[in-house]
């Protein structure tokens, strides 16, 4: 009698990760995937962690992949479960197949195995018990009186396994194409493929989403489904992703891993949206969704069948979007994070100038990292600025030009009332026009003035956001190192002062 799987219901889904390793891309997509359609489906979505292979898994691993799932927001329905902690009921269900003559005790150690598979591959015939030499009924009686050890192999009967991938379709597999496969080792350890129907079973799993490298192993668990008299659930193998040269998608191409991915500065709400994309569509043109979106969006018919390429400008570009939709409160406290101790200390206690920067410096980043970078020099106290020496070469070549031009910003900046963007704009302008010379002329020496290099946002905003007051200080200190310069030589290897001409501020 067949029994019925829990397929009644809501779905119950699970991400299955070995722990031998930080979450990959790849990983993290199969997590999304299932936790998409569990919301979707108002279903429940588990968590198992395959940590049989006591050898490759590790604790730390399963605290990393616990925070990764975390940041990317995928919560959990229930305790995760350790597949490690199964280990009895795998080796009774092996006991159960035994029992019911669907498995066999194989007494052949690895060489005499390996001997079998060559010659029956030859003969192009499958591994069956009585081709193992020594393995007839009153041998084996014989070898389980002498206490032999002794692995357990699935004994594969005639016919055919059909199953109905929701993205591949159905697949058929003849048996006498498959060998007969080991369900028990003989040190009494299961291998994977029963330790995970088992577990399926137990857990009460209505839809088996995995990437598309488990399609081959598929046909053996839905055959112990059928031995242990439970409906297989249903399957959707989602197709690999690969990296941009076209091969499997691994370390080799840098942001593999989820932790990888946080470092470089992406926002969990990016990656999320970017896994999504990878080998699942809205059916729309929507690109920047929301896991809410996407929760409403997602269903199994819309995985893709070819396997979707890892296109790392794509993630920042979507990065860029969403740190477009995060308030300056949202992201502040992450930019905060990334900046050096000196300038997250002042940054903490200038909150305001913090949250302004945040939003002025978003519009113009596709990453956090590069967030902070922009807003760093905002905070950097007068003592401790210093100044690009490529971006010096350039727009403080001639450092008596440049000290003509700084005094004259210098005055307007002093003056400029009220101190704002458009009447800044238009008081530095008249400035440059009184010197004859292009605005651009006046405004790149007063970038690296006020902030140390030649990139950095709009040089009004800039002036606003640092206010006249440090504005004028940086100017000054920039005034001394020009005139440092000028009297030590215009090859100058030190932008504030030739060797043996400190500047003032500097400690010496
Ligand atoms: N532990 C397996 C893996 O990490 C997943 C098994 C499954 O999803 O069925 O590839």
């Amino acid at each position: 009698m067949v029994k019925e799987n829990k397929t009644e219901g809501s779905p119950r889904v699970r991400f299955a990760p070995s722990p031998t390793g930080y979450l990959h891309v790849g990983g993290a997509r199969t997590a999304l995937f299932n936790y998409l359609f569990a919301r979707n489906q108002g279903g429940s979505f588990l968590l198992r962690i395959e940590d049989t292979d006591r050898e490759r898994s590790s604790g730390e691993m399963t605290g990393q992949i616990l925070d990764a799932m975390e940041w990317l927001g995928l919560e959990v329905d229930e305790p995760p479960v350790h597949q490690a902690d199964g280990i009895e009921r795998h080796s009774a269900d092996v006991r159960t197949l035994f029992e019911t003559g669907k498995a066999w005790r194989c007494f052949a150690d690895q060489d005499e195995l390996a001997e079998v598979r060559a010659r029956l591959r030859e003969e192009g015939r499958p591994l069956r018990r009585q081709e193992v030499p020594g393995h007839g009924d009153e041998e084996t009686a014989a070898r389980v009186a002498a206490g032999e050890p002794f692995a357990l192999f699935y004994a594969i009967p005639g016919g055919a396994t059909t199953f109905d991938d929701i993205v591949h379709g159905p697949t058929t597999v003849e048996h006498a194409h498959m060998d007969d496969f080991v369900l028990l080792r003989s040190d009494g350890t299961p291998v994977y493929n029963l330790a995970v129907v088992s577990d399926d079973i137990e857990m009460g799993i209505t839809h088996v989403l995995r990437g598309d490298d488990h399609l081959s192993n598929t046909p053996k668990q839905v055959l112990i489904y059928e031995a242990l008299g439970v409906t297989p659930p249903l399957f959707a193998h989602v197709p690999m992703i690969l990296g941009p040269d076209g091969k499997r998608l691994s370390k080799r191409h840098g942001a593999a891993s989820v932790e990888a991915c946080r470092e470089e500065g992406i926002l969990p709400e990016a990656l999320v949206n970017f896994l999504a994309l990878l080998g699942w569509s809205p059916g729309d043109d929507r690109e920047v969704m929301d896991l809410a979106e996407l929760v409403e969006a997602f269903s199994l018919d819309r995985i893709l069948k070819k396997s979707s390429v890892f296109d790392p400008e794509k993630l920042e570009w979507l990065n860029g979007r969403h740190l477009q939709l995060k308030t300056a409160e949202r992201l502040a406290p992450v930019v905060l994070e990334l900046l050096p101790d000196i300038e997250r200390d002042r940054a903490t206690r200038e909150r305001e100038r913090l949250l302004a920067v945040t939003d002025l410096v978003k519009t113009r980043a596709r990453t956090v990292e590069s967030m902070a970078d922009q807003a760093r020099p905002f905070f950097t106290p007068l003592e401790e600025l210093s100044y690009d020496e490529k971006a010096a070469q350039q727009h403080w070549k001639n450092p008596a030009e440049a000290i003509e031009r700084l005094s004259a910003a210098r005055n307007v900046i002093e003056t400029t009332e009220p101190f704002d963007h458009d009447t800044l704009e238009a008081t530095l302008r008249a400035a440059a026009e009184r010197l004859e010379i292009g605005a651009g002329k006046m405004f790149q020496p007063l970038r690296l003035a006020l902030m140390g290099s030649a990139e950095s946002p709009g040089i009004f905003d800039v002036l606003t956001l640092l206010g006249r007051e440090r504005s004028v200080e940086r100017i000054d200190r920039a005034l001394e190192a020009l005139a440092a310069r000028n009297s030590g030589g215009l090859d100058s290897s030190s932008p504030v002062g030739s060797p043996g001409s400190p500047s003032p501020e500097s400690p010496s």
